[in-house]
């Protein structure tokens, strides 16, 4: 019988109860609208803040896990309960807030988004670094400003890796089953209560997918799945892995994010003004817009179907790295695309291959997903003004006829979260200074500015304190050897007692592991840079993470390679390197170093957004001039190292020799000195100046809101028809 006072949770695994003053926590669990409200977090965290830690910001399992008798003395808890109460009212009246319009966008026809990765939290792993981080924060901005958009993605079994070191240093990945994890999505089913199941033909047949929804706030998160008993065993696997497998399962991949995307959109009823690519992996949606368009109008050409595709789709292009813009072998494009398909758009298999090629005539150029992109959407975009200028010079080509400056390609600068990505302990500040909807003040810059200025350097200094001994303090738990039985492997110490000191200057270096990112840029001159970091009188200490992608053997060999320090002395005291990057190492390292150190091969960072991150936080920036730093970067806000003109004629080993030399010379002379130079009060008074500088200028220019404001303006609303 069921127990009167409980009230069943998680449709997902039977059995389990909650009291039932607190039922809502269930309700609360199930939209990730929780994660970016503090008051959210610190529900779930007090039930149990240990158990909180081992279910890793897991909210579901936190309360599948945790002791009834605790979690029944926090029901007996009247304050608790309380707030429980109100975070769920709030959380109620934020949904129940209706959409806007924005021109064509309506509540009836939004934005479709469509992206390979979200990272919308940690416990939810469809992410592998700031493309997705970039995707999460969209749609959570997209929420907070009530415009209309839904998203599609993939549901990958096994997510993306966690890393692991071994003892000699190299990386290596392990999977785990999503399933276990007991995620807040739920099947899409119809009126009926039966699955949505969409189609598309892969490998010669048809391959079935069913969706799952994931709650966003007021965004509905859509994710395709394979892994269903109408699908053989191989098939299953489709949706295994996030960047897994070879070129084969890639083009699996895009083919049923593009087109089983679209065709899940039409099941649920859900009409589109705009589809969003947000990276050419989707591209393929194009296709099957122009095929359905074609279906409906058999009167029309391929042409018309261009023209009708092209001013419903916008386009973003991530990085003008190789790597990062797919193409295919004709082959496999015949084995995924086939003469049905081909004649549905009343095409022949060669000006279907031609689509995807910068130079239509040239048969043996492979399938792009960027040039297809550009051909099919009306507007395109990079993610900062250089980036937009890079990628116009890149893809003059694709757009015959044009000179650089008038190829069709603008920017929008990628900008990011700031309820996600400013440390509770400032939000908290800024609501004593600016009143509880101190984040609205962001669309005022000069206001802004203001508000910031009037909090008392000491109070700026306090917070960031406070977060940075929070951040050593995570570190020194993440690196005692206890997983291993007290045996010391290479990056992990058995003594944590006085490792790192929360009044060293601290930097942080966190991102991928790839080569254009150049992380091992700083052991150019071994000896000088120890020099640096071992200053009995000015000490630096520096933090690393990042993940290799699985196949990037030189990624891991540098990976390896700046391990393996550790058998120096003087770098294992001062250098460590936390295994297993994520969004919530992240928040710990943006919020609480005092440096944020970037080092990209010019101009490969298309923005970069981590930086924009530590900055909001009064982290400063010490950055090569590329990407998003050179539109933020005013001088008094943080560092540059090198210069901005492109240096000309000179080989990779010259441009390291000399930036790197940059980077010691800016470390020594400015850096350092600045840092330790501090008034009777023990307070760095310049330093503290850079951080508000920082805080003040960054965060409204590179917020989330101000970015989705200018895809609404120069892209979504953009078309006159
Ligand atoms: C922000 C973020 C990134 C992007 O960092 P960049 O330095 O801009 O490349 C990658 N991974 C995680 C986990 C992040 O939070």
């Amino acid at each position: 019988m069921k127990p009167l006072t409980e009230k069943r949770f998680l449709d997902l695994s039977e059995g389990v109860f909650l009291p039932e003053n607190l039922a809502c926590l269930d309700a609360i669990s199930s939209n990730f609208y929780w994660s970016w409200h503090r008051e959210g977090a610190e529900l779930f965290r007090d039930l149990d803040p240990f158990l909180w830690e081992s279910v890793e910001h897991n909210p579901r399992q936190l309360l599948k896990k945790i002791d009834r008798f605790l979690l029944w003395q926090k029901a007996s808890d009247p304050e608790y309960v309380e707030r429980v109460r109100r975070f769920f009212e709030e959380q109620e009246k934020y949904l129940a807030e209706p959409l806007r319009s924005f021109g064509r966008i309506t509540p009836q026809n939004p934005v479709a988004y469509f992206c390979a990765e979200y990272g919308v939290h940690k416990s939810l792993p469809f992410y592998s670094g700031g493309l997705g981080i970039l995707a999460g924060d969209h749609l959570k901005s997209a929420s907070d400003m009530s415009l209309p958009l839904v998203a599609v993605g993939l549901l990958y079994r096994f997510g993306y890796f966690r890393q692991k070191i071994t003892h000699d240093g190299w990386q290596e990945e392990r999977y785990a089953d999503v399933f276990g994890l007991d995620l807040p999505i739920s099947r899409v089913t119809n009126e009926k209560k039966e699955r949505i199941i969409v189609s598309v033909r892969i490998r010669q047949r048809e391959v079935f997918a069913q969706a799952w929804l994931v709650r966003v706030g007021k965004v509905r998160l859509y994710l395709l799945d394979t892994n269903i008993p109408q699908n053989n065993e191989i098939d299953r696997y489709i949706t295994g892995h996030l960047y897994g497998g070879n070129g084969e399962t890639r083009i699996v991949q895009e083919k049923l994010l593009g087109i089983g995307g679209v065709r899940l959109l039409k099941a649920l009823g859900i009409e589109p003004a705009v589809y969003h690519l947000n990276e050419g992996h989707s591209a393929f949606l194009t296709l099957e817009l122009a095929r359905q368009f074609l279906q409906e109008n058999s009167d029309k050409t391929f042409d018309d179907a261009v023209q009708y595709v092209r001013q419903k789709c916008v386009f973003t292009t991530h990085t003008p790295v190789a790597a990062g813009n797919d193409v295919f072998p004709p082959e496999l494009i015949d084995a995924c695309f086939d003469k049905q398909f081909i004649d549905s758009l009343k095409l022949d298999r060669e000006s279907f291959l031609a689509l995807g090629r910068v130079n239509p005539e040239d048969k043996n150029e492979w399938f792009g997903m960027t040039p297809l992109a550009l051909k099919m959407c009306a507007v395109s975009n990079g993610v900062s003004k250089k980036h937009g200028e890079v990628s116009r010079r890149l893809w003059v080509r694709v757009f015959k006829n044009e000179k650089v400056e008038d190829v069709p390609i603008t920017y929008i600068t990628n900008g990011v979260h700031p309820l996600t990505w400013i440390a509770p302990q400032f939000q908290a500040l800024y609501e004593q200074y600016m009143g509880k909807n101190w984040y609205k003040l962001l669309d005022e810059p000069e206001r802004w500015k203001e508000a910031v200025s009037s909090i008392p350097d000491e109070e700026i200094w306090k917070t960031h304190l406070l977060l940075k001994n929070l951040l050593i303090y995570y570190i020194r738990r993440k690196v005692f050897s206890s997983d291993t039985g007290k045996f010391e492997t290479i990056h992990e110490h058995s003594d944590i007692k006085d490792f790192f000191c929360s009044e060293y200057l601290t930097i942080g270096f966190a991102r991928r592991v790839v080569g254009y990112k150049r992380w091992t840029l700083i052991l150019k001159d071994f000896e000088r840079f120890l020099r640096i970091i071992d200053n009995p009188i000015r000490p630096v200490q520096i933090i690393f993470a990042g993940k290799a992608h699985p196949q990037d053997r030189e990624a891991k060999i540098m990976l390896q390679n700046l391990i393996s320090q550790n058998q120096n002395r003087i770098w294992l005291k001062r250098a460590v390197f936390i295994e297993d990057y994520d969004q919530d190492i992240a928040r710990y390292l943006v919020q609480g170093t005092d440096v944020w150190l970037n080092v990209p091969r010019r101009p490969l960072e298309a923005s970069g957004t981590s930086g924009q991150k530590a900055a909001m936080n009064g982290v400063l920036n010490l950055s090569i001039l590329d990407g998003w730093w050179i539109e933020g970067f005013n001088g008094e806000n943080g560092f540059s190292i090198g210069t901005l003109d492109d240096p000309q004629g000179l080989s990779d080993e010259e441009i390291d020799h000399q930036e790197s030399n940059s980077l010691y010379e800016i470390l020594e002379n400015r850096v350092v000195p600045l840092f330790y130079e501090t008034n009777e009060h023990g307070i760095p008074k310049t330093w503290v100046a850079k951080m508000k500088n920082a805080i003040q200028t960054v965060t409204p220019q590179f917020s989330s809101y101000r970015m989705l404001k200018d895809y609404i303006e120069k892209a979504y609303t953009r078309f006159t028809d």
